[in-house]
């Protein structure tokens, strides 16, 4: 059986996404494109030798009946539209972060699953599916390591572009942490605070760099979670969960340890699509599988919604300084 997927937005992560589909994984066929830059879908196209139809509208894509299944990789702005589209016509949709840009989008999106009455939707929270935060989650899950207590994380760049602003520091960079810890610790997140330690000179004036979220989950775990992204050295992911019999720590990406010059050392990854690579092969296998089995799984619109409402007080704790609560709806019992 081969799923017939339709990619809107060919940017960066459309074309990687179209191209592992094309060349790594089973059980998919690239069939539909499109994007706002047409020209830039048809290179995609070209490129990698697909045999797929560009289409002029992204609802049009969505509606077309050869096509099962949808990746929206376009701007985060645009993905509640084209979320709810898919999940209007009953097709399985994966949506890379953010589900939406506003909670309140999320909240839309939930409500049209649960009237569709099946899961559809799987969202682009990729490092579930990283065997190292797998490890850890086993770890826990286990009680290696006894009761969570408190977990020590950083989220390190290289560098930014001179478009990123301080905000972006929580939606698009720790959005990633506020699913996986929320995940890994099989709890929720009950504040939210930032508090600023003195600037590196490597950044724009504009942008506070770095910052420290400070998180406590309703179970009473502290979290602290440095986002520093202009750190120079490398892309750089730790997180170390403190239980009450133990410390479990996310194991350092494979590489080769070096002698060398009266120096003993490994590398750090420079980029971030080298750090997750497989993990994003194993998210779209798993979307795939879901959607030949009818059982579409992985982060679901609700862990959308969650991470957009914890992101949220985390912006909401940047500019007032405070400690900032985080207020979810009831969860549905479809997401249980
Ligand atoms: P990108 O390179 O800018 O690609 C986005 C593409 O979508 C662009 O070609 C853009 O066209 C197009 N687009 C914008 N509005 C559209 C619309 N209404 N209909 C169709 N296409 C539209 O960005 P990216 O880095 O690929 O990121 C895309 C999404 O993936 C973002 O939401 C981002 O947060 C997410 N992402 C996730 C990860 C992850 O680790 N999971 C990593 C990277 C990105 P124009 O350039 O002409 O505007």
């Amino acid at each position: 059986m081969t799923i017939n997927i339709g990619v809107i937005g060919t940017g960066a992560i459309g074309e990687d996404h179209a191209r592992r589909i094309t060349q790594t994984l089973s059980g998919g066929k690239i069939v539909a494109v499109n994007d706002v830059n047409q020209e830039q879908a048809r290179a995609v196209v070209d490129r990698l030798g697909l045999d797929a139809k560009v289409y002029e509208s992204g609802l049009d894509l969505i509606k077309a009946s050869d096509v099962d299944a949808i990746l929206v990789c376009s701007w985060g702005p645009t993905h509640e539209e084209f979320v709810l589209a898919a999940v209007a016509a009953g097709k399985y949709v994966f949506c890379e972060k953010p589900l939406a840009v506003t909670a309140e989008g999320c909240l839309n999106i939930v409500k049209a699953e649960v009237a569709a009455g099946k899961r559809l939707v799987q969202v682009g929270f990729m490092r579930r599916y990283d065997k190292g935060y797998q490890m850890l989650k086993q770890a826990i899950d286990s009680n290696e390591i006894g009761e969570p207590l408190m977990m020590h994380c950083a989220h390190r760049n290289p560098t930014v572009p001179d478009r990123y602003v301080t905000s972006m520091a929580i939606v698009d960079t720790a959005i990633h942490e506020l699913d996986a810890l929320r995940w890994l610790l099989d709890d929720d997140y009950k504040s939210m605070q930032v508090v600023y330690p003195r600037r590196t000179k490597n950044r724009f004036e504009h942008l506070a760099d770095p910052q420290i979220l400070l998180i406590e989950t309703l179970k009473g775990v502290r979290i602290d979670l440095e986002i520093f992204v202009n750190c120079q050295y490398g892309y750089d992911i730790q997180c170390s969960v403190v239980g009450e019999e133990g410390i479990a720590n996310l194991p350092e990406p494979q590489s080769l340890l070096m002698r060398k010059g009266a120096k003993l050392y490994n590398e750090v990854l420079m980029d971030w699509k080298d750090r997750f690579i497989e993990s994003y092969d194993i998210e779209l296998q798993d979307f795939i599988r879901g959607c030949e089995n009818d059982a579409v799984g992985g982060p679901s619109s609700w862990d959308g919604y969650a991470a957009a409402v914890a992101a949220d007080a985390a912006v909401a704790a940047q500019e007032s300084g405070q400690v900032e609560a985080v207020v979810m709806v009831e969860r549905p019992a479809f997401y249980n």
